[in-house]
C-alpha cells in the first residue's frame, strides 16, 4: 500500500474506504485547474476524494446523488459512483454521454465483470474499483485525458513535437531520441507550454515519489536534453523558480 490509498474498514454490513491523501502539495502538471465532477453518496469518500483532488491542484466539485449529477455545471472530467441512491450510475453515465463528450471514469464497488463492462457500453472511459490509491486515480485521469485531447497525443509547440502517448518527440520535423527521464521531463514542461513549473514538481512527475538525492540530478538531465533538442535556448531556466519551455520565435 502507498502512503495515498484508500483503505477498507470493516463497518457494520458494509465496507467504507478512507483515503489517505498526501500531506504535501504535489500539483499535478496535467490535473492542475481541472474541474472535476465527482459523484459519490458516501459522504467520507466523497470528501476524502475532494480533499486529494484539491492537493493535487484540481477544482472539484461534489455532488451525491445521479440527478444532481446530470443538473451539475459542465465539468472537465467527471468520477462518477455506479452505485447511487437515486439513478443508477450506468443510467447517469448514459444520460452525461447523450449530452457530452465529457470524460466518465466509473468508480465501483461492484466486482461483477458484467458491471464494468455495462459501464464502459454505456460510455465511461475507464473505470476504477474500490478500494483504490489515490496515485492510481491520477494516472487513470491523466490517462483517459490524453486520451481525448483533441488533436491526438501530440502537443505542438514553435518547433517542437512531443507526442505523449507515443513518447516521441521532434524538432523541425526531425526525431529526437531521448532516454525516459528526458522524455519525461520534456513532457512535464509541454504539457502547460510557457508555464514555469518549479523543480519540486519535476520531481514529483518524473521521479513519481519526492526525491530525497542530490537536484543536481535534474540540471545534469536537463543539460542533455539541451544538447539532444539541438537548442539551448529551448528550455528556459527561470532563476529560483524552475523550467520552462520558451515562447516560439516569430521568423
Ligand atoms: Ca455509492
Amino acid at each position: 500500500m502507498t502512503k495515498n490509498s484508500f483503505t477498507p474498514h470493516r463497518h457494520a454490513s458494509h465496507t467504507l474506504y478512507r483515503v489517505a491523501v498526501p500531506t504535501e502539495i504535489q500539483r499535478d502538471a496535467l490535473l492542475s485547474g481541472l474541474s472535476v465532477l465527482v459523484v459519490e453518496d458516501d459522504r467520507a469518500i466523497g470528501t476524502q476524494l475532494v480533499r486529494g483532488l484539491e492537493r493535487i491542484g484540481c477544482r472539484p466539485a461534489l455532488v451525491a446523488s445521479g440527478q444532481a449529477a446530470l443538473d451539475a455545471h459542465s465539468s472537465d472530467i467527471v468520477l462518477l459512483d455506479l452505485g447511487l441512491p437515486d439513478i443508477d450510475g450506468v443510467e447517469v453515465c448514459r444520460q452525461l454521454r447523450e449530452r457530452s463528450a465529457v470524460p466518465v471514469i466509473a468508480v465501483t464497488a461492484r466486482s461483477p465483470e458484467r458491471d464494468r463492462v455495462q459501464a464502459l457500453d454505456a460510455g465511461a472511459d475507464d473505470y476504477i474499483v474500490k478500494p483504490f490509491g489515490f496515485d492510481e486515480l491520477a494516472a487513470r485521469m491523466r490517462a483517459v485525458l490524453r486520451r481525448a485531447r483533441p488533436g491526438g497525443s501530440t502537443i505542438s509547440y514553435g518547433v517542437l513535437d512531443v507526442d505523449v502517448a507515443g513518447r516521441r518527440v521532434r524538432v523541425d520535423g526531425t526525431p529526437v531520441t531521448l532516454t525516459g527521464k528526458e522524455f519525461d521531463i520534456l513532457a512535464c514542461l509541454a504539457l502547460e507550454p510557457g508555464r514555469v513549473v518549479s523543480r519540486e514538481e519535476i520531481f514529483d512527475h518524473v521521479w513519481d515519489e519526492h526525491w530525497y538525492g542530490p537536484t543536481k540530478v535534474l540540471d545534469v538531465h536537463i543539460a542533455a536534453l539541451r544538447r539532444k533538442l539541438g537548442d539551448q535556448s529551448l528550455i528556459e531556466t527561470v532563476y529560483g523558480r524552475g523550467f520552462r519551455l520558451s515562447e516560439p520565435s516569430t521568423p
